[in-house]
């Protein structure tokens, strides 16, 4: 099922999708999936779509493709490195990413997320799955020159709008090989399989749960592939994944 949240006469509405048409259903969450309005479908191409969750925080990965580490001039971590990027740095599907005037290089990071649909602390690795609601697209968005100037990622990773997310939460998917493709003005320029993680979602949930508690709506970036680069402005960047869709934003 994949899982719609959007703007629908500027009331925040929830849906699910199918054939390129959302249906509205009622309730306020991705978490229950009320009854479905059979009336009025709302194409998909017309919809104003929103962050599919809201979360409390999002994590992120780094590092977790041996092939991105090495581009970067990294070895490949022997555990999972983390950080968090702040929940305002969200930007819906279709919305502008935002260059700051501190940064002369912003990169796109095209990746798989997982979403939380459980309070969890210390999930066992076997256990992982009825922790996750499902996992949507989203672009860890960097701005590089800051990051390899500071020793934390928090100034580097946390500016407005650098957490593009969506388009829906796919819940029915096995995340273990799936193509991760990003896009810069219709041209390929990441094009990875989450079979090439390092520490694949299953190890990732135990290890960030080990640490802190996560809440329903929690996010976790799972890291990306090779072949990261920059933005210019009037850029147009889809981060696709398999089975869930395409996030596309524009670059201002
Ligand atoms: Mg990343």
């Amino acid at each position: 099922m994949k899982i719609y949240r959007f703007l629908d006469q500027n009331k925040v509405r929830m849906g699910v999708g199918e054939n390129d048409r959302i249906w509205r259903y009622d309730g306020t969450d991705a978490f229950h999936v009320g009854k479905v309005e059979e009336a009025r479908p709302l194409p998909l191409s017309e919809a104003r779509l929103l962050p599919p969750v809201v979360p409390s925080k999002i994590v992120a990965v780094g590092r977790n493709y041996a092939e991105h580490a090495k581009e970067l001039g990294n070895e490949a971590p022997s555990e999972p490195i983390i950080f968090l990027k702040p929940p305002t740095a969200l930007l819906p599907p279709g919305g502008t990413i935002v260059r700051p005037p501190q940064s002369q290089r912003v990169d796109f990071e095209g990746e798989l997320a997982i979403v939380i649909s459980h309070e969890a602390r210390n999930i066992r690795r076997e256990d992982w799955r009825s922790y996750v609601l499902g996992f949507t697209c989203a672009n860890d968005v960097t701005a590089r020159d800051l990051q390899k100037k500071d020793v934390q990622f928090t100034r580097g990773k946390g500016f407005d709008t650098f957490c593009p997310l969506g388009p829906c939460i796919e819940t029915d998917l096995d995340p273990s090989s799936l193509s991760v493709q990003t896009r810069v003005n219709g041209e390929i320029r990441q094009n990875g399989n989450t079979s090439q993680m390092i520490f694949p979602c299953d190890f990732v949930l135990e290890f960030v749960s080990s640490i802190m508690t996560l809440l329903p709506g929690d996010v976790i970036l799972t890291g990306t592939p090779a072949g990261v680069g920059p933005m210019a402005p009037g850029d147009a960047v889809e981060v696709e994944i398999e089975r869930i869709g395409t996030l596309r934003n524009v670059v201002a």
